[in-house]
This record gives C-alpha cells, structure tokens and sequence, in this order.
C-alpha cells in the first residue's frame, strides 16, 4: 500500500480543516474524526471502494460491518427502508448522542458498509466537530474506531497517530473523548429489541422506552462454540492490549489482598481510585468504584499505557456492571479474553 503522510489537524472549529476534511471524505479518503464516543476512522458510506480502504488500515474482517454516521435526522430516511415507531422513540430521546440504530438497510447502502448484511447501524453523533466534517462531506460517514483491529478503541488524536499514521490522509485532533467508549448498539430488525453492544446510552434509559428491550447474551458471556453472532463484532478479540489481562471479581479489601499475594510477581494493577495507595504492585486507577462513567472514560487509555509501561500482566478489578458500567464490563471482559477470577 502506497505511504501517506498523516496530517494532523488540532481544533475545535475551524472552517478550514473541517472544509478539508469534508473534501478528502467526498473523494474517496479516510479521516479520523472525533465523536463523543472514541475516535472514528472515516470515509464515504455510500462509496464501497473509500470503505473497503477503512478494512485494510484497521485490518479488520471484511464480515464485521460498519456504523454510518448521519449529522441530521432526515438522512436516516435515505439509508433504510423504513423507520418504526420504536426507531423514531429512541433517535428522539438519545439522538444526537452515543446510540447506534441497527434497521434493514437501502440499496444505497454498498455491501462493503453493512459487512454483507441486509441491514445497517446508523449513528448520529453528538460531538459539534464530527457533525460539522459530516455535514461538510455531503455525504454519510462509515467509521468503525480508528485503532488497529483487536486494539483498545482511540479516545485521543495521539492514540489515533500511534495506529494510523501513514495509512490515513488526516487526523483531526478534537480533544480527549468525553464518553470514551463506543456506542450502544440496539438492533430494530426482529420481534423486539436486542442490545448487542452496551455503551453510553444505558440498558435502564433504553427500557424507559422500550420496556421489551433483551441484552443478547454475548455482551456478558463469551459466545458459544458454533452460535452465530447477532453482530457479527462479538465473535473477534477485541480491545486487548499486549499484556495479558485477567479480571478480578471480589469486593475491594478480597481485591487488594489478591492483588498484594501477587507482588513477588512481575505484576500491575488496574484498581478502583479507592484502592491505588493500598496495593503494593504498580497501578493504574480508572475512576471510583461506583462511577462507571469516569471508568468507561479512562478504560482505553488506561490500557494503552499498560504496553508503553510494558506490563506483562494486568490484574484488573471488576466493574460494576450497572448503567454505563456494563459497557465497561463488556469492553474489559473482552480484553481479558474472559479470563476471569473469582474470589
Ligand atoms: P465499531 O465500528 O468498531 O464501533 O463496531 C461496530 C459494531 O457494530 C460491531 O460490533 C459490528 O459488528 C456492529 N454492527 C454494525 N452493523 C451491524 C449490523 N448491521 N448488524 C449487527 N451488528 C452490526
Ligand atoms: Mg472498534
């Protein structure tokens, strides 16, 4: 693949970059954009050859299909063939916002966007500087997370460099992400609703509205041997860091004392802010026991510098798996590779 050199854009709002941006999309290039959620590797929906570029610099399977980002409500109409009432309920209440709408998808939709499937995820984000570089493109935007496949999800531009540089044609620096996971996706396709991936839209706000609405049981469990993935992202390793992850489930003293009869070893910690001073490895802190947001904000950076510092072995407690927390859960589980000890 031809060499590019990456250029990295640092704003809030400049017309300018964001007129760039939007250009290099319409004719076919990939910018990495920041949302609310983490950063997204973007390039033209409707284009399946600009799409087919996003799989090759993540090197991510070709059937592991991509969420299109719309920066107004009306494009929904263009992008699937018809909208349900629930559909209209939940864009209502959480859009713009971290919550991706799975519906059968439009003709225009390539199949290189929807992965090979007769359905699409549609998102329409929050963050004033990914709707301005969608709304400057004039098109909608697929964007997976702009890591490398398997990696911890970007949730700075530097994060984003260290994955893409020479392989995409801009980054735009928009600060560090505010939710720092990716989104809810919430299928619309069946009898009743399916969460395939929680996110920053919780289970308990979605059930307000949609009180049918089930968790498919790969977002806690792993999937079982020869069971199809409702999406099809469940089945792959994901958000693993070079360091061997094992989640500890106990409560905080069962964790620290774990923890500590670890020390003789080449060990860290990933702790609750409670427990930092108390453990006798070298730790990283993720936010305070009970607050899954500043958890679900600090998670991937938290596991990036875990390769810099070069650890070998994590010993990461637990979250509590209650509003944005099972979106934490879900990610850190999955880093584990569902290696889990219970005390
Ligand atoms: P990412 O692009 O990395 O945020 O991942 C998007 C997630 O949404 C992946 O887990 C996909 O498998 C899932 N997804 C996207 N489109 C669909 C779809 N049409 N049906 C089911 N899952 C989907
Ligand atoms: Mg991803």
């Amino acid at each position: 693949m031809k060499t590019l050199y990456t250029k990295i854009v640092d704003l809030q709002s400049q017309q300018e970059e964001i007129e760039q941006a939007g250009q290099i999309l319409r004719e076919g290039g990939l910018v990495a954009i920041p949302t609310e959620t983490v950063y997204g590797l973007g390039a033209n929906a409707l284009d399946g050859q600009a799409v087919r570029r996003i799989f090759e610099a993540k090197g991510r399977p070709q059937d592991n299909p991509l969420i299109v980002h719309i920066a107004q409500f009306e494009q929904l109409a263009t992008l699937v063939t018809n909208i349900p009432e629930s559909a209209r309920l939940l864009a209502e209440h959480f859009w713009p916002g971290p919550l991706t709408i799975i519906l059968p998808k439009a003709d225009c939709i390539p199949s290189e966007t929807s992965g090979g499937l007769d359905t699409v995820a549609i998102r329409f984000p929050s963050h004033p500087v990914a709707r301005a570089i969608i709304r400057a493109a004039g098109v909608p935007v697929a964007a997976p997370s702009a890591n490398l496949s398997g990696k911890p999800s970007p949730t700075t531009a530097r994060h984003v460099l260290d994955d893409m540089d020479g392989k995409i044609e801009m980054i735009v620096d928009g600060g560090e992400c505010s939710v720092g996971v990716e989104s809810t996706v919430i299928t619309l396709v069946g009898d009743h609703p399916v969460l395939l991936r929680p996110g920053g839209v919780t289970m308990e706000q979605i059930r307000t509205f949609l009180p049918d609405a089930q968790i498919d049981p790969a977002v806690e469990h792993k999937l079982e041997e020869g069971r199809r993935a409702a999406s099809p992202g469940m089945k792959y390793k994901h958000y693993a860091p070079l360091a061997k992850v094992v989640m500890v489930e106990g409560n905080r003293e069962e964790y620290v004392e774990y923890v500590n009869s670890q020390a003789d070893k080449d060990v860290w910690a990933l702790c609750f802010a409670e427990d930092e001073d108390k453990l006798k490895v070298p730790a990283l802190c993720y936010g305070a026991q009970m607050d899954g947001a500043a958890q679900a904000k600090h998670l991937f950076d938290a596991l990036r510098r875990f390769d810099e510092l070069g650890a070998k072995t994590v010993f990461a407690h637990c979250p509590d798996r209650s509003g944005v927390g099972l979106a934490v859960y879900n990610r850190l589980i999955r880093a584990a590779g569902f290696t889990v000890v219970h005390l």
